[in-house]
């Protein structure tokens, strides 16, 4: 029989551009966790969105684990070579009619009203069927109106109703690329993800993720969110809001910044100490209850 791992971890960054300091604490809350488990961490590269992506950002994001001993395990899996298997799911979904074309524009969907993460709240305008003459371009997933319960290891009992909140979702983009739910929801599973460990602006997403792991039949790993960090502004740092890439030195006093927005700051004997020696110690004093559930703030830009 083969050895299942009791705990897979994964980082699963875009390369947009390379890693800033919100990016390092998600790697490394996640990193933590599974080696606190004596777990497996993958990375996976999620280049889905082509026209988001930068040449070379993917061999950055690497060099700058690396450089912070976020070791990982095994080969790096790219989304952009796995449309086979998106385009699998998607046609298991078409199988039994769990999803619909739409044939609606950006512009079309405008007016329509958006939930408190700024999301447009599809109206179903196509759930019944295409108007006469109108062009499918995109695939949206018919989503239940009824509560989802799920149950997050640092935010406990949450309940989203897809419904109200989100409406049918896309799986296939009018771009023609697959969308991020259905990746990451077959990825996860491909890759035996057993703890999702990522930044909090992705929490309300999750039950999108867990619905289509309902749908397709795959397991649904472990979710903590980890609290996210803002510029002085308030602002999530992200390549929009201009945060700066994570420092080539210094990685150390980094580091210990990071620690401390994930509620383990390190104890003043390791002032000044390097990656490896903070991650040795972090990861023996690793406590998920210990991770707040607000907002940090980077307090330098690093
Ligand atoms: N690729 C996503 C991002 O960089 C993260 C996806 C995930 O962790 O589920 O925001």
């Amino acid at each position: 029989m083969r050895d299942v791992p009791a705990y897979v971890g994964r980082f699963a960054p875009s390369p947009t551009g390379p890693l800033h300091f919100g990016s390092l604490v998600a790697a490394l809350a996640s990193w933590l966790d599974a080696r606190a488990a004596g777990g497996r961490w993958l990375v996976r590269m999620e280049d889905l969105d082509r026209p988001r992506c930068e040449p070379g950002a993917a061999d950055s994001i690497l060099r700058q684990l690396d450089a912070y001993g976020l070791q990982w395990d095994g080969t790096v899996l790219v989304q952009s070579l796995r449309d086979d298997a998106y385009a699998a799911a998607l046609a298991a979904l078409q199988a039994v009619g769990a999803v619909y074309p739409c044939a609606c524009t950006r512009s079309q969907l405008a007016q329509a009203p958006r939930n408190h993460e700024s999301e447009i709240i599809y109206p179903g305008t196509c759930r019944n069927g295409l108007a006469a003459g109108a062009i499918a371009r995109a695939w949206r997933v018919r989503v239940p109106d009824a509560a989802s319960r799920f149950h997050d290891r640092i935010h406990g009992e949450l309940t989203q109703n897809l419904a109200h909140d989100v409406g049918d979702f896309i799986v296939k983009r009018a771009d023609g690329w697959f969308a991020y739910q259905l990746a990451v929801v077959v990825d996860d599973a491909f890759q035996g993800i057993t703890d999702v460990v990522r930044g909090a602006d992705l929490l309300w997403n999750t039950p999108r993720q867990i619905y289509l792991q309902t749908l397709l039949g795959l397991p649904m790993p472990r979710y903590a969110h980890v609290p996210l960090i803002t510029n002085a502004a308030g602002q999530k740092l992200s390549k929009q809001t201009r945060a700066p890439a994570l420092p080539g030195a210094g990685q150390g006093a980094v580091m210990t910044q990071a620690l401390a927005a994930i509620g383990h700051a390190p104890a003043r004997e390791l002032a000044g100490a390097g990656p490896a020696e903070l991650l040795a110690w972090a990861s023996a004093s690793w406590q998920i209850k210990n991770v707040p559930r607000h907002p940090a703030i980077a307090n330098t830009p690093p």
